[in-house]
Protein backbone atom coordinates (compact mmCIF):
# COMPACT_ATOMS: atom_id res chain seq x y z
CA UNK A 1 0.00 0.00 0.00
CA UNK A 2 1.58 3.42 -1.11
CA UNK A 3 0.50 6.56 0.98
CA UNK A 4 -0.19 9.98 -0.76
CA UNK A 5 -0.42 13.34 1.22
CA UNK A 6 -0.67 16.40 -0.10
CA UNK A 7 -2.27 20.02 0.97
CA UNK A 8 -4.14 23.02 0.43
CA UNK A 9 -3.06 26.83 2.24
CA UNK A 10 -6.38 28.96 3.10
CA UNK A 11 -4.65 31.74 1.93
CA UNK A 12 -6.26 33.36 -1.21
CA UNK A 13 -9.33 32.43 -3.22
CA UNK A 14 -8.64 28.89 -4.77
CA UNK A 15 -7.36 28.85 -8.20
CA UNK A 16 -7.33 26.74 -11.72
CA UNK A 17 -3.87 26.56 -11.22
CA UNK A 18 -4.99 24.66 -7.69
CA UNK A 19 -7.54 23.13 -9.30
CA UNK A 20 -5.44 21.28 -12.25
CA UNK A 21 -2.24 21.25 -10.39
CA UNK A 22 -3.84 19.85 -7.36
CA UNK A 23 -7.40 19.49 -6.62
CA UNK A 24 -8.41 17.34 -9.73
CA UNK A 25 -6.19 15.35 -9.53
CA UNK A 26 -6.31 13.82 -6.26
CA UNK A 27 -9.68 13.52 -6.74
CA UNK A 28 -8.58 11.37 -9.67
CA UNK A 29 -5.77 9.42 -8.11
CA UNK A 30 -7.97 8.11 -5.56
CA UNK A 31 -9.55 5.37 -7.79
CA UNK A 32 -5.66 4.00 -8.17
CA UNK A 33 -5.53 0.80 -6.83
CA UNK A 34 -3.18 0.22 -3.94
CA UNK A 35 -3.00 4.15 -2.94
CA UNK A 36 -4.38 5.23 0.57
CA UNK A 37 -4.94 9.39 0.46
CA UNK A 38 -4.13 11.99 3.18
CA UNK A 39 -5.33 15.81 1.86
CA UNK A 40 -5.47 18.80 4.63
CA UNK A 41 -6.04 22.25 4.96
CA UNK A 42 -2.33 23.70 5.65
CA UNK A 43 -3.70 26.51 7.73
CA UNK A 44 -0.57 27.11 10.06
CA UNK A 45 1.69 27.39 6.31
CA UNK A 46 -1.05 30.53 5.72
CA UNK A 47 -0.46 33.00 8.98
CA UNK A 48 3.33 33.03 7.51
CA UNK A 49 1.25 36.11 5.73
CA UNK A 50 -0.50 38.28 7.19
CA UNK A 51 -4.24 36.96 7.64
CA UNK A 52 -7.94 38.26 8.85
CA UNK A 53 -9.22 35.63 11.51
CA UNK A 54 -13.00 35.15 10.11
CA UNK A 55 -11.47 35.10 6.48
CA UNK A 56 -9.28 32.33 7.47
CA UNK A 57 -11.97 30.45 9.45
CA UNK A 58 -13.94 31.11 6.08
CA UNK A 59 -11.22 29.33 3.56
CA UNK A 60 -10.63 26.29 5.58
CA UNK A 61 -13.72 25.12 5.18
CA UNK A 62 -14.69 26.63 1.45
CA UNK A 63 -10.84 24.34 0.83
CA UNK A 64 -12.91 21.33 2.66
CA UNK A 65 -16.13 21.91 0.50
CA UNK A 66 -13.96 22.64 -2.73
CA UNK A 67 -12.44 19.18 -1.99
CA UNK A 68 -15.80 17.87 -1.94
CA UNK A 69 -17.16 19.24 -4.98
CA UNK A 70 -14.24 18.22 -7.51
CA UNK A 71 -14.33 14.49 -6.53
CA UNK A 72 -12.18 13.98 -3.25
CA UNK A 73 -14.32 11.57 -1.24
CA UNK A 74 -14.24 11.19 2.21
CA UNK A 75 -14.48 7.72 2.18
CA UNK A 76 -11.74 6.95 0.18
CA UNK A 77 -9.24 9.96 1.33
CA UNK A 78 -8.63 11.08 5.15
CA UNK A 79 -9.88 14.66 4.51
CA UNK A 80 -7.91 17.05 7.26
CA UNK A 81 -7.15 20.50 9.36
CA UNK A 82 -3.63 20.88 9.90
CA UNK A 83 -4.04 23.01 12.89
CA UNK A 84 -6.25 20.60 14.71
CA UNK A 85 -3.88 18.12 14.79
CA UNK A 86 -0.94 19.34 17.13
CA UNK A 87 1.45 16.80 16.31
CA UNK A 88 2.39 19.13 12.79
CA UNK A 89 3.55 21.67 15.36
CA UNK A 90 5.20 19.01 17.39
CA UNK A 91 7.38 17.38 14.78
CA UNK A 92 8.03 20.80 13.55
CA UNK A 93 10.26 22.25 16.30
CA UNK A 94 11.70 18.49 16.53
CA UNK A 95 12.84 18.80 12.96
CA UNK A 96 14.11 21.99 13.20
CA UNK A 97 17.05 20.34 14.84
CA UNK A 98 17.98 18.39 11.26
CA UNK A 99 17.90 21.02 9.55
CA UNK A 100 20.26 24.16 8.59
CA UNK A 101 20.34 28.12 8.18
CA UNK A 102 21.95 27.42 4.85
CA UNK A 103 19.24 24.75 3.68
CA UNK A 104 16.42 27.34 5.00
CA UNK A 105 17.88 30.11 2.84
CA UNK A 106 17.78 28.58 -0.52
CA UNK A 107 14.28 27.81 -0.36
CA UNK A 108 12.54 30.08 -3.07
CA UNK A 109 9.85 32.05 -1.68
CA UNK A 110 12.35 33.28 1.54
CA UNK A 111 14.94 34.26 -1.48
CA UNK A 112 12.80 36.05 -3.77
CA UNK A 113 11.11 37.85 -0.38
CA UNK A 114 14.22 38.35 1.18
CA UNK A 115 15.58 39.54 -2.64
CA UNK A 116 12.69 42.20 -2.61
CA UNK A 117 12.75 43.55 0.50
CA UNK A 118 15.47 42.72 2.70
CA UNK A 119 16.37 39.68 4.56
CA UNK A 120 16.41 41.11 7.73
CA UNK A 121 12.56 42.52 8.23
CA UNK A 122 11.35 38.64 6.79
CA UNK A 123 9.35 36.43 9.84
CA UNK A 124 10.82 33.48 11.10
CA UNK A 125 7.83 31.65 10.42
CA UNK A 126 8.01 32.34 6.11
CA UNK A 127 12.04 31.28 6.93
CA UNK A 128 10.90 28.30 8.92
CA UNK A 129 7.80 26.61 7.04
CA UNK A 130 9.44 23.73 5.04
CA UNK A 131 10.38 22.89 7.87
CA UNK A 132 6.63 22.08 9.09
CA UNK A 133 5.93 21.02 4.84
CA UNK A 134 8.60 18.23 5.93
CA UNK A 135 6.82 17.78 8.92
CA UNK A 136 3.35 17.51 7.49
CA UNK A 137 4.21 14.28 4.98
CA UNK A 138 7.11 13.01 7.53
CA UNK A 139 4.47 12.16 10.14
CA UNK A 140 2.46 10.02 7.58
CA UNK A 141 5.04 7.81 5.85
CA UNK A 142 4.21 9.50 2.37
CA UNK A 143 5.42 7.96 -0.21
CA UNK A 144 4.07 10.13 -2.91
CA UNK A 145 3.55 13.94 -2.83
CA UNK A 146 1.23 15.27 -5.37
CA UNK A 147 1.99 18.53 -5.78
CA UNK A 148 2.93 21.30 -8.39
CA UNK A 149 6.46 21.89 -9.65
CA UNK A 150 6.73 24.96 -7.08
CA UNK A 151 7.14 22.26 -4.21
CA UNK A 152 9.27 20.21 -5.99
CA UNK A 153 12.10 22.45 -3.72
CA UNK A 154 10.22 21.35 -0.42
CA UNK A 155 9.80 17.72 -1.56
CA UNK A 156 13.72 17.42 -1.81
CA UNK A 157 14.56 19.67 1.42
CA UNK A 158 11.91 16.87 3.25
CA UNK A 159 14.08 13.67 2.16
CA UNK A 160 17.23 15.72 3.55
CA UNK A 161 15.54 16.30 6.74
CA UNK A 162 14.64 12.38 6.96
CA UNK A 163 17.19 11.38 5.58
CA UNK A 164 19.79 13.32 8.51
CA UNK A 165 17.39 12.02 11.12
CA UNK A 166 17.47 8.14 10.01
CA UNK A 167 21.35 8.25 9.87
CA UNK A 168 22.23 9.66 12.97
CA UNK A 169 19.23 8.02 15.18
CA UNK A 170 18.19 4.50 12.55
CA UNK A 171 15.23 4.30 10.58
CA UNK A 172 12.54 6.31 10.99
CA UNK A 173 11.15 8.50 8.05
CA UNK A 174 10.27 7.24 5.20
CA UNK A 175 11.92 9.61 2.01
CA UNK A 176 8.97 11.35 0.07
CA UNK A 177 8.71 11.38 -3.66
CA UNK A 178 7.18 14.56 -5.09
CA UNK A 179 4.83 13.21 -8.36
CA UNK A 180 4.14 15.87 -11.29
CA UNK A 181 1.68 15.95 -13.71
CA UNK A 182 2.87 15.94 -16.94
CA UNK A 183 0.92 19.30 -18.44
CA UNK A 184 -0.63 21.35 -15.51
CA UNK A 185 1.93 20.79 -12.79
CA UNK A 186 2.61 24.40 -13.45
CA UNK A 187 -0.82 26.84 -14.73
CA UNK A 188 1.45 29.95 -15.25
CA UNK A 189 -0.26 33.60 -15.00
CA UNK A 190 -2.80 35.12 -17.39
CA UNK A 191 -0.86 38.60 -17.35
CA UNK A 192 2.56 36.80 -17.20
CA UNK A 193 3.16 33.53 -18.48
CA UNK A 194 6.22 32.97 -17.36
CA UNK A 195 5.26 33.16 -13.58
CA UNK A 196 3.65 30.63 -12.22
CA UNK A 197 -0.67 30.98 -11.34
CA UNK A 198 -0.77 31.75 -7.18
CA UNK A 199 -3.72 32.38 -5.50
CA UNK A 200 -1.84 35.59 -3.47
CA UNK A 201 -0.75 37.27 -6.90
CA UNK A 202 -3.17 40.23 -8.34
CA UNK A 203 -6.78 39.78 -9.31
CA UNK A 204 -6.16 39.70 -12.91
CA UNK A 205 -3.30 37.08 -13.11
CA UNK A 206 -5.32 34.05 -11.91
CA UNK A 207 -8.90 32.85 -12.28
CA UNK A 208 -10.52 31.82 -9.24
CA UNK A 209 -12.58 28.81 -9.02
CA UNK A 210 -15.61 31.28 -7.31
CA UNK A 211 -15.32 33.63 -10.06
CA UNK A 212 -18.78 34.85 -11.96
CA UNK A 213 -18.66 33.83 -15.91
CA UNK A 214 -18.42 37.29 -17.48
CA UNK A 215 -15.63 38.09 -15.05
CA UNK A 216 -13.76 34.50 -16.40
CA UNK A 217 -14.59 35.66 -19.88
CA UNK A 218 -13.50 39.06 -19.10
CA UNK A 219 -10.08 37.65 -17.78
CA UNK A 220 -9.42 35.55 -20.54
CA UNK A 221 -10.14 37.63 -23.29
CA UNK A 222 -7.61 39.98 -21.81
CA UNK A 223 -4.89 37.06 -21.11
CA UNK A 224 -1.28 38.32 -22.40
CA UNK A 225 -1.00 35.95 -25.74
CA UNK A 226 3.04 35.77 -27.36
CA UNK A 227 3.91 37.40 -30.99
CA UNK A 228 2.59 35.52 -34.20
CA UNK A 229 -1.16 35.13 -33.96
CA UNK A 230 -1.34 31.26 -34.39
CA UNK A 231 -2.10 28.78 -31.63
CA UNK A 232 1.07 26.88 -31.14
CA UNK A 233 2.46 24.54 -28.26
CA UNK A 234 6.22 25.01 -27.91
CA UNK A 235 8.52 27.18 -25.51
CA UNK A 236 8.43 30.13 -27.71
CA UNK A 237 4.91 29.93 -26.81
CA UNK A 238 4.22 30.41 -23.28
CA UNK A 239 1.23 32.23 -23.03
CA UNK A 240 -0.87 30.18 -25.80
CA UNK A 241 0.98 26.98 -24.82
CA UNK A 242 -0.32 27.60 -21.05
CA UNK A 243 -4.05 28.39 -22.50
CA UNK A 244 -3.53 24.95 -24.39
CA UNK A 245 -3.25 22.93 -21.29
CA UNK A 246 -5.89 24.76 -19.53
CA UNK A 247 -8.43 24.54 -22.81
CA UNK A 248 -7.02 20.93 -22.68
CA UNK A 249 -8.04 19.97 -19.33
CA UNK A 250 -11.22 21.29 -19.55
CA UNK A 251 -12.87 19.50 -23.17
CA UNK A 252 -10.72 16.38 -22.23
CA UNK A 253 -9.11 16.97 -25.79
CA UNK A 254 -5.29 16.52 -26.70
CA UNK A 255 -3.12 19.56 -27.42
CA UNK A 256 -2.34 18.18 -31.19
CA UNK A 257 -6.29 17.91 -31.75
CA UNK A 258 -6.94 21.37 -30.14
CA UNK A 259 -3.72 22.73 -32.08
CA UNK A 260 -5.62 21.14 -35.49
CA UNK A 261 -9.04 22.27 -34.80
CA UNK A 262 -7.60 26.22 -33.89
CA UNK A 263 -5.52 26.19 -37.37
CA UNK A 264 -6.10 29.31 -39.30
CA UNK A 265 -7.89 31.06 -36.51
CA UNK A 266 -6.67 33.98 -34.65
CA UNK A 267 -6.17 34.80 -30.60
CA UNK A 268 -9.42 36.45 -31.08
CA UNK A 269 -11.89 33.50 -30.93
CA UNK A 270 -8.93 31.30 -29.20
CA UNK A 271 -9.65 33.21 -26.34
CA UNK A 272 -13.36 33.31 -26.71
CA UNK A 273 -13.73 29.75 -26.88
CA UNK A 274 -11.57 29.29 -23.44
CA UNK A 275 -13.74 31.95 -21.44
CA UNK A 276 -17.16 30.16 -22.46
CA UNK A 277 -15.64 27.06 -21.81
CA UNK A 278 -14.29 27.48 -18.29
CA UNK A 279 -16.92 29.48 -17.24
CA UNK A 280 -19.63 26.74 -18.33
CA UNK A 281 -17.88 24.50 -16.38
CA UNK A 282 -17.25 26.39 -13.06
CA UNK A 283 -20.75 27.80 -13.67
CA UNK A 284 -21.67 24.30 -13.06
CA UNK A 285 -18.85 23.31 -10.09
CA UNK A 286 -19.85 26.77 -8.36
CA UNK A 287 -23.66 25.45 -8.04
CA UNK A 288 -22.44 21.90 -6.48
CA UNK A 289 -20.02 23.86 -4.16
CA UNK A 290 -23.10 25.96 -2.79
CA UNK A 291 -25.08 23.37 -1.60
CA UNK A 292 -22.06 21.39 -0.36
CA UNK A 293 -20.52 24.64 1.60
CA UNK A 294 -24.38 24.95 2.81
CA UNK A 295 -24.27 21.85 4.67
CA UNK A 296 -21.34 22.96 7.63
CA UNK A 297 -22.47 20.47 9.93
CA UNK A 298 -21.53 17.77 7.19
CA UNK A 299 -18.36 19.22 6.69
CA UNK A 300 -17.27 19.55 10.27
CA UNK A 301 -18.54 15.93 10.72
CA UNK A 302 -16.22 15.33 7.86
CA UNK A 303 -13.32 17.27 9.25
CA UNK A 304 -13.41 15.49 12.50
CA UNK A 305 -13.88 11.85 11.47
CA UNK A 306 -10.20 12.54 9.13
CA UNK A 307 -8.73 14.73 11.99
CA UNK A 308 -9.15 11.40 13.80
CA UNK A 309 -7.90 8.98 11.58
CA UNK A 310 -5.02 10.93 10.71
CA UNK A 311 -4.15 11.41 14.35
CA UNK A 312 -3.59 8.29 14.82
CA UNK A 313 -0.32 8.27 12.38
CA UNK A 314 1.09 11.44 13.21
CA UNK A 315 0.60 10.49 17.57
CA UNK A 316 1.97 7.33 16.82
CA UNK A 317 4.59 8.82 14.88
CA UNK A 318 5.99 11.66 16.68
CA UNK A 319 6.10 9.36 20.05
CA UNK A 320 8.46 7.16 18.28
CA UNK A 321 10.39 10.17 17.01
CA UNK A 322 9.94 11.64 21.11
CA UNK A 323 11.36 8.03 22.51
CA UNK A 324 14.52 8.04 19.87
CA UNK A 325 15.36 11.32 21.18
CA UNK A 326 14.51 10.72 25.25
CA UNK A 327 12.28 13.35 25.09
CA UNK A 328 9.78 11.58 27.93
P1 LIG B 1 0.10 30.96 -2.51
O1 LIG B 1 0.30 31.99 -3.57
O2 LIG B 1 -0.55 31.48 -1.27
O3 LIG B 1 1.34 30.15 -2.23
P2 LIG B 1 -0.84 28.89 -4.30
O4 LIG B 1 -1.81 29.25 -5.36
O5 LIG B 1 0.60 28.71 -4.67
O6 LIG B 1 -1.00 29.95 -3.12
P3 LIG B 1 -0.72 26.63 -2.48
O7 LIG B 1 -1.70 26.46 -1.39
O8 LIG B 1 0.65 27.13 -2.15
O9 LIG B 1 -1.38 27.56 -3.61
O10 LIG B 1 -0.56 25.25 -3.24
C1 LIG B 1 -1.52 24.20 -3.20
C2 LIG B 1 -1.22 23.18 -4.27
O11 LIG B 1 -1.52 23.75 -5.56
C3 LIG B 1 0.25 22.75 -4.33
O12 LIG B 1 0.29 21.37 -4.65
C4 LIG B 1 0.80 23.55 -5.47
O13 LIG B 1 1.92 22.93 -6.08
C5 LIG B 1 -0.40 23.59 -6.42
N1 LIG B 1 -0.34 24.77 -7.29
C6 LIG B 1 -0.38 26.06 -6.90
N2 LIG B 1 -0.31 26.87 -7.95
C7 LIG B 1 -0.21 26.07 -9.05
C8 LIG B 1 -0.10 26.32 -10.44
N3 LIG B 1 -0.07 27.55 -10.91
N4 LIG B 1 -0.03 25.26 -11.28
C9 LIG B 1 -0.05 24.00 -10.80
N5 LIG B 1 -0.15 23.69 -9.50
C10 LIG B 1 -0.22 24.71 -8.62
MG1 LIG C 1 2.09 28.38 -3.11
Amino acid sequence: MKRVVSGIKPSGDLTLGNYLGAMKRWAENQHKEGYENFFFVANLHAITVKQDADQLKKRTYDIIAWLLTVGVDPNRSVIFVQSMIPAHSEICWILNNYVTMGELGKMTQFKDKSAKSGREGQLAGLYDYPVLMAGDVLLYDADEIPVGIDQVQHVELSRSIAQRFNNTHGETFKLPKATLSEKTSKIMSLNDPLKKMSKSDTEDSYISLDENPEKIIRKFKRAVTDSENSIRYGEDKPAISNLLVILSEFTEKSIDELVREYEGKGYGQFKKDIGEIVADKLTYLQQKFAEVRNDESRLKSIISQGNSNASILANEKVSIVKDKLGLI
